[in-house]
């Protein structure tokens, strides 16, 4: 079989390795798709990702489906042939995290395609994984499985809805159009959001946005006058920074209504951000962390397949995995792709 390693910055290389057995209670799965997110890139074209560094060849990916193709002694969840959604956590079960029910916040996490942990978490750029029949999560309408593969990236949407708290009627803000950004617009729109206005400085990403929802686009670049955003999207009860980018999260604070709530999804510079703090205290706003997510895993996978929410404006394309240095350039090209997945090939 195949599988995608990272030796180290712009060094990927595509292995033949053997298949791996299930042992008891694991489960064997072929790759659906696995969907190439922010972090897979940056250990593909740094090496690194923020203080994460790769220090033994890594296998990336944490977006996934996949076809159940054995399973090892005593697993009842799944049987061979059936498509499942693969839940990249593996949280401690122990830690005051873990018993409080906040699972993302597990000191001892294991998420796959991760250097965060040595020996490393390997992920799902690979034609066969074993994965235990918890992480497992069988999925039996027909969405295809590329639509499966979002089930990651709009649990971390669903999670940062549930950290905004109730969103039935309110105007929501959202910084950021990529990928992460038009699942946001779907968990808000789900949650009862009466307006979601969103931003970005490329159009490509935001004409997806209003595809799956978005009832207001912005162009942060190009605002008229002396580029307020409130002068174009009013004075939003709930912001999302998605993008990352220290500008934007300063537009969050500026622009939410006073007594408003800030939600950072994205990850600001590893060196920190210089911001005017007074505006939290002064126009008493809340912000809050959203870090991956706890238990909205199966919710997501369930809302995705029974299309409640459906994320296939969001599909940019499977590449196989002998592309994946190709696919993954593509990736980074915000002018072209939204998300980009691998599969299996041929
Ligand atoms: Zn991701
Ligand atoms: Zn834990």
């Amino acid at each position: 079989m195949l599988e995608c390693q990272v030796h180290g910055a712009q060094d990927l290389r595509v292995v033949d390795v053997p298949t791996p057995q299930p042992g008891p209670g694991e489960v064997l799965l072929r790759l659906g798709a696995a969907g190439i997110c922010g972090s897979d890139m940056h250990y593909y074209f740094h090496g690194r990702n923020g203080s994460f560094v790769i220090r033994e060849p890594l296998v990336p990916g944490h977006e996934a489906s996949a076809t159940v193709a054995a399973t090892g002694a005593g697993v009842t969840r799944v049987k061979a042939g059936d498509r499942v959604a693969v839940n990249p956590s593996r949280p401690c079960g122990r830690c005051a995290g873990c018993r409080e029910g906040r699972e993302n916040l597990c000191a001892n996490m294991r998420f796959l395609g991760s250097a965060s942990v040595f020996p490393h978490m390997h992920g799902t750029f690979r034609e066969f994984f074993l994965m235990p029949e918890s992480q497992c999560v069988p999925v039996a309408t027909d969405v295809s499985l590329a639509e499966i593969a979002m089930s990651e990236p709009f649990s971390i949407a669903l999670h940062s809805a549930h950290r905004a708290g109730n969103l039935l009627g309110r105007r929501v803000l959202i910084t950021g159009s990529g990928t992460i950004g038009c699942m946001m617009t779907l968990a808000a729109k789900l949650g009862g959001a009466a307006h979601v206005a969103i931003t970005d400085v490329v159009d490509h990403p935001l004409a997806v946005a209003r595809q799956v929802g978005a009832d207001a686009t912005v162009r942060t670049d190009l605002l008229p006058g002396d580029g307020r955003l409130s002068d174009v999207v009013g004075e939003p009860d709930v912001a999302f920074e998605v993008s990352g980018a220290p500008s934007a999260l300063a537009a969050c604070l500026e622009t939410v209504r006073r007594g408003g709530i800030v939600v950072q999804v994205g990850t600001l510079p590893p060196e920190g951000v210089h911001l005017n703090a007074n505006l939290i205290m002064a126009r008493e706003l809340d912000v809050r962390g959203s870090f991956r997510f706890a238990d909205v895993f199966e919710h997501s996978v369930r809302s995705i397949a029974e299309r409640r929410v459906d994320v296939r404006p969001v599909l940019s394309g499977v590449h196989p995995l002998t592309d994946a240095v190709r696919a993954i350039t593509l990736a980074r090209d915000k002018t072209v792709s939204m998300k980009v997945q691998l599969g299996p090939g041929a």
